[in-house]
């Protein structure tokens, strides 16, 4: 059984991979870094963590995970800056709704001191890996999942743990042309939507793809009882500017509460921008839209941290947003964002952890 004063069993690997990889070119989630975090839940306890060589995992066929989907995660990323300098952006946020998750999907808690000793290790051992290019970083995949062999509708006696990551290369996608989805839900009051659950993900694959085989990046949800209301865009939560204010629903049963979001209400505060968090509704964004009134919308996630939307469609509308280059405030808070994740301007509201 772990204790307060656990320490974590560092198998290093003998074979570092990281002489392969040009880390600056990389493909998004498809370069593994060399070690992996794992800890498994067992007798009703956790038992000691390891931290060793990336490799494959081996699993009966009977796993509950496999059939019934109890699995969580989370996306968060590591930094390294030309002073060397290793940075966390607000990690205890990422701990506290994995925890959530955890509870939403009976699924044990996570001691937060442990979790944190466990990234701060594993981005430590890897830090070869995170790219110094301008706003590369070295994503970091926090999960847990059900390990029962059994095959039956229950909550899993034992769990397993893990944290891997992935260099990253700065992830500037071109504006996406975007849909305003009506038929379609990913999310419900009352479900899962507003924790990392993996199911989340898989039952809004075919809504993704009908979108996409007509002609658009991404879905922007609408909630799933009227479709009277905006949620989210795609896997990002979604910010218009109209008239001058920046506009985001509140995070809540069905909109999960991003860390991001929460960093650019505040950022926007900063920079003077006035920020209205309030429920959305389709028709004030279709009537913006029709008068040439949004200045800006965007997509806000870890991963991309500001996707700017090109175009928003609906029904059988489409309303053009500005060029890129005469989006404001979303540039300017981009930059001010990246540059405070890497600790090359003063971080006033005490979100960076370093690592080393
Ligand atoms: C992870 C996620 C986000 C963004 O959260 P961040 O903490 O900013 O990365 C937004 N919406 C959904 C549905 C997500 O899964």
């Amino acid at each position: 059984m772990i204790t307060d004063t656990a320490t974590i069993n560092i198998k290093k690997t003998d074979r570092s991979r990281l002489q392969e990889i040009d880390l600056n070119n990389v493909v998004f989630g498809r370069v593994f870094s060399d070690h992996m975090f794992v800890m498994d839940f067992v007798d009703g306890k956790w038992q000691e963590p390891v931290i060793e060589p990336f490799k494959d995992l081996r699993m009966s066929p009977a796993s509950l995970v496999l059939h019934y989907g109890q699995s969580i995660f989370e996306g968060m990323k590591a930094f390294r800056n030309k002073d060397g300098d290793v940075t966390l952006f607000r990690p205890e946020m990422n701990i506290e709704r994995m925890n959530r998750s955890a509870e939403r999907m009976c699924m044990p808690q996570i001691p937060e001191d442990l979790f944190l000793m466990g990234l701060k290790e594993l981005v430590n051992l890897d830090r070869g890996w995170i790219p110094t290019d301008e706003d590369s970083a070295l994503y970091i995949r926090p999960f847990m999942f059900a390990t029962d062999e059994y095959i039956g509708v229950k909550s899993s006696d034992t769990f397993r743990f893990m944290i891997f990551s992935c260099p990253v290369k700065a992830y500037y996608t071109e504006p996406v042309k975007v849909k305003i989805e009506t038929e379609f839900s990913r999310a419900f009051a009352g479900g899962t939507g507003n924790v990392k659950s993996a199911g989340n993900y898989s039952a809004a694959l075919y809504p993704a793809k009908l979108a996409q085989d007509a002609g658009y990046h991404q879905l922007i949800w609408t909630d799933a009882s009227e479709h009277k209301y905006i949620e989210e865009s795609g896997t990002m939560n979604v910010f218009f500017e109209i008239d001058g204010e920046l506009l985001t629903p509140p995070a809540g049963d069905t909109i999960l509460a991003g860390i991001t979001r929460d960093s650019l209400i505040q950022l926007a505060k900063d920079k003077g921008l006035p920020v209205s968090v309030r429920p959305v509704t389709v028709e004030e964004i279709v009537k913006a839209g029709r008068e040439g009134r949004i200045t800006d919308a965007f997509g806000a996630g870890t991963a991309a941290t500001i996707a700017h939307i090109k175009s928003i469609a609906f029904e059988d509308e489409n309303f053009e947003l500005p060029a890129l280059e005469d989006r404001g405030f979303s540039n300017e808070v981009r930059k001010t964002f990246e540059d405070l994740k890497r600790l090359r301007v003063a971080d006033e509201h005490g979100w960076v952890v370093k690592v080393n």
